[in-house]
């Protein structure tokens, strides 16, 4: 019996034994087997990165060439169209048969609206691709307010519009800014209002308030016109965005006036903010930080 005790005694030393020295092997076969994989996993990874990182360079060599493309060709139709409302306006000035007169001016209409379509398409790609720069010069407030307001007072006569403004008192009277691009902005949003209101004032008021390092000049845009719902009004600064198609067929657009504004408020540190009821009127609000030069 003690033999039998002996020999049962040594098989669990051999299974011990056995387990201790497979057990062992069994873990780093795993472990290699676990770091094959885990390698051929990380080489997969490393080679979907790269094929996305490709990808994403390829889309951004395509975006640039559209890009450029688009500001070149703008650039090279905007000079033959200003050569065609020339000429045109030399027939306007010089014809006296009404009939011609009549086709002039259709050509006159449809060409403004073609160059400020091609405008905003070359402003809208120069922003994009970087180029488009703010040079602040100095300026006099009042002459900008009243060129905005001379150029808006012709299609607001002809649809018979009244047009009002306002300036406060403290308003300085000449300001250092990017006095081409605030230009831009103003008239863009008086064509707006302009366009989409079909009785009653449209009304630009600027004021503004003095800060440590400036002035921030504010300028509000409010008309009574065909308003914009509210659930719009995320998406108004948003590039082709046009709203109530239907109602607004007969309305020439792109879509791109107000996200250049806002990409234009941006760049100039400044902020544009819109409130409407639909029906009744909208007001957009832009707020520009200026440097004062004379107050
Ligand atoms: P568009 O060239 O179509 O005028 P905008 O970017 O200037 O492009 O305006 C985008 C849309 O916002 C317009 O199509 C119009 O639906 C709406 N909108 C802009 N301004 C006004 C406004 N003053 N009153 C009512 N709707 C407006």
């Amino acid at each position: 019996s003690t033999r039998v005790r002996s020999s049962a005694a040594s098989d669990v030393y051999k299974r011990q034994a056995q387990v201790m020295v497979t057990v062992p092997v069994m873990i780093g076969l795993t472990v290699k087997y676990q770091s094959v994989v885990f390698k051929r996993q990380q080489r997969k990874m490393e080679q979907q990165e790269k094929k996305l990182l490709e990808a994403m360079r390829t889309a951004d060599r395509a975006n640039e060439a559209k890009t450029s493309f688009l500001a070149s060709m703008s650039h090279e139709i905007r000079t033959p169209i200003n050569a065609i409302l020339g000429m045109n306006e030399m027939i306007l000035r010089e014809e006296k048969d009404p009939a011609i007169r009549g086709y002039a001016g259709n050509i006159q209409a449809s060409g403004n609206s073609l160059l400020s379509i091609v405008s905003d398409v070359l402003d809208i790609s120069k922003i994009e691709s970087g180029k488009l720069e703010i040079i602040p010069v100095d300026y006099e407030v009042n002459s900008l307010i009243s060129d905005c307001c001379n150029m808006a007072a012709g299609r607001a006569k002809a649809k018979e519009l009244e047009l009002l403004v306002e300036c406060a008192d403290n308003v300085p009277m000449k300001l250092c800014g990017d006095e081409t691009h605030i230009r831009q902005i103003i008239m863009n949003l008086l064509t707006n209002a302009v366009k989409y209101t079909e009785k009653g004032t449209v009304k630009l008021i600027v004021s503004g308030r003095f800060t440590d390092g400036g002035f921030v000049l504010k300028v509000d845009v409010s008309d009574t016109g065909i308003g914009i719902a509210e659930e719009n009004l995320p998406q108004l600064f948003t590039q082709f965005q046009r709203f109530d198609l239907q109602r607004n067929r007969n309305i020439e657009g792109t879509g791109l006036g107000l996200s250049i504004v806002k990409r234009l408020c941006d760049l100039m540190s400044g902020t544009i903010t819109a409130r409407s009821v639909l029906g009744s009127g909208s007001t957009f609000t832009v707020e520009l930080p200026q440097k004062v030069v004379d107050s």
